[in-house]
């Protein structure tokens, strides 16, 4: 390691002290913190983050790392680290700090705004806010682009590099030709499905034991993480030794805790096959596709299979013999795979997620680009619907004004679950080549699948572009067909 390197480290574990910190906060309030804590601890972290914009924008740091990299005795790891601190550097330099405390403030009452909004069910009361978060997005865009084509292109580019309009356009026509017709097909024939024992009343106790057990099952590592509950399931991590995930139980929906428990084990587990030499650096994590495609292979592609439940299906029904006891396997697997159009994203199926995701880029993708007047979002949010998935919402609290992201500045993100869902699909399909998937899920051998993912995925954490991860996993780049012939191949499979 270069003496000049040496200098920058400095400044990054304190950037990760910081980070740890709010990280710290973050899960408290989602878990375990009074809510009367809440006006007070905001202040705490309110100066935390202070800190570290400051540290990270100091001109002492910027001059490190211009040290560093002139040096030029940094290894091909180091100069990477250098790269990214240095983007987030520039891109926290370009706004001025007075907008961006603006917008801080901004999004923080514009989100309890949207609570209040979709919890009266009264559109109006948000739409203000929104306005006012979209024009920030647009003039941060602004600050902030180089060679993008558009400032649509500068929000995606935060969370993904190299997907830009253009290609993102080429993916989702694509989804919606094939997408479209098959859910439209399949729509009627999974309503007769009897999924009714999925209902029954499952004791919380019960489930939190088998989830436990499930995540276990997984790989994800005790001693090195934990389980608790939240409202909206996530993941969290220190770093890769510390990783949280939460779940939430309903005693009439055993489903929704096993399969949000897989799929939060899918991102923990990529959290804890961190490297050693990238955990504690910038370049921990992953970028938002990536990371999802982990938690939506473990979720859908693994977890609704029938090879995985068949050395498991004996334990769920002695667990829970009031649901499972007169159910057979094939019956299980239909009912936790049956798909139907619905209003919900959150609650929604495989087959349909990114019809939902693809409603929600062509309205952001016109509301930066374009002019779209704010006021009219409920109506293009309904028509789409209706057109896309063949169902439309009755209140808004249904329809656009379902999820908190826009009222955070989220704006660019949804795509990439979809991106993920691909990848994911591209993934398996190199890793099945290599190691017969289905036969490690029967034989309960989860751990070649495992190693078979921090050795090409988890251990690079954001080293790598998803470009960059696919080339090396596949030999092309980001290639949707796979993900459309998956979901063909299965939902005809099991429905037609
Ligand atoms: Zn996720």
């Amino acid at each position: 390691m270069s003496k000049e390197f040496d200098t920058v480290r400095v400044y990054i574990e304190k950037l990760k002290a910081l980070e740890s910190a709010l990280v710290l906060f973050e899960w408290d309030l989602e878990t375990l913190a009074p809510a009367g804590s809440v006006e007070r601890t905001s202040k705490i972290i309110g100066a935390l983050s202070e800190e570290y914009f400051n540290c990270l924008i100091s001109s002492e740091l910027s001059q490190a790392v211009y040290n560093a990299k002139a040096s030029g005795r940094c290894s091909e790891l180091e100069t990477k680290i250098l790269d990214k601190l240095e983007e987030e550097i520039d891109k926290n330099r370009r706004i001025p700090s007075k907008e961006y405390r603006e917008f801080a403030e901004l999004t923080s009452v514009s989100a309890a705004k949207w609570q209040e909004a979709k919890l009266s069910n009264d559109y109006d009361i948000f739409a203000p806010y929104l306005e006012k978060v979209v024009e920030f997005e647009k003039k941060f865009a602004g600050y902030v682009r180089t060679d993008e084509k558009t400032l649509y292109d500068v929000l995606l580019k935060d969370y993904e590099k190299g997907f830009d309009v253009e290609r993102l356009d080429d993916f989702f026509d694509k989804l919606k030709k094939s997408l479209i017709p098959l859910v439209k097909n399949i729509g009627d024939v999974t309503k007769k499905i009897d999924c009714d024992f999925l209902l029954k009343s499952a004791d919380i106790e019960k489930q939190k034991k088998f989830n436990t057990f499930l995540s276990e099952y997984l790989g994800f590592d005790f001693n090195r993480g934990v389980i608790q509950e939240s409202e909206h399931p996530f993941t969290t991590s220190l770093h890769k030794d510390d990783v949280r995930i939460t779940t939430h139980y309903y005693e009439n929906n055993i489903e929704s805790a096993i399969f949000s428990t897989i799929h939060e084990t899918g991102h923990a587990i990529f959290e804890q096959g961190i490297g050693d030499d990238i955990t504690m650096t910038p370049l921990e994590g992953g970028s938002c596709a990536v990371h999802e495609s982990q938690s939506r292979m473990f979720e859908n592609m693994i977890g609704r299979s029938k090879a995985f439940w068949m050395p498991l299906y004996e334990k769920l029904q002695a667990e829970f013999p009031g649901l499972f006891a007169d159910v057979e396997i094939d019956k299980f697997v239909t009912a936790i795979n049956r798909t139907q159009p619905s209003l919900i994203r959150t609650e929604s199926d495989e087959l349909t997620y990114s019809l939902h995701i693809i409603i929600r880029y062509e309205i952001e993708k016109e509301l930066i680009n374009g002019n779209l007047d704010v006021k009219k979002l409920p109506e293009i949010w309904n028509q789409k619907y209706e057109e896309y998935l063949g169902v439309k919402p009755e209140k808004y609290s249904e329809g656009i004004l379902q999820d908190i992201h826009w009222s955070q500045g989220s704006i660019g993100y949804f795509p990439f679950y979809a991106v993920g869902n691909a990848i994911a699909a591209q993934i398996y399909a190199a890793m099945d080549k290599k190691i017969n998937v289905e036969k490690c899920l029967e034989k309960k051998n989860i751990k070649k699948i495992r190693e078979y993912l921090r050795e090409n995925v988890h251990r690079y954490g954001m080293s790598k572009t998803a470009d960059e991860f696919l080339k090396d996993i596949t030999g092309e780049e980001f290639n949707p067909d796979y993900y459309i012939e998956y979901l063909t191949g299965k939902f005809t499979g099991l429905f037609m």
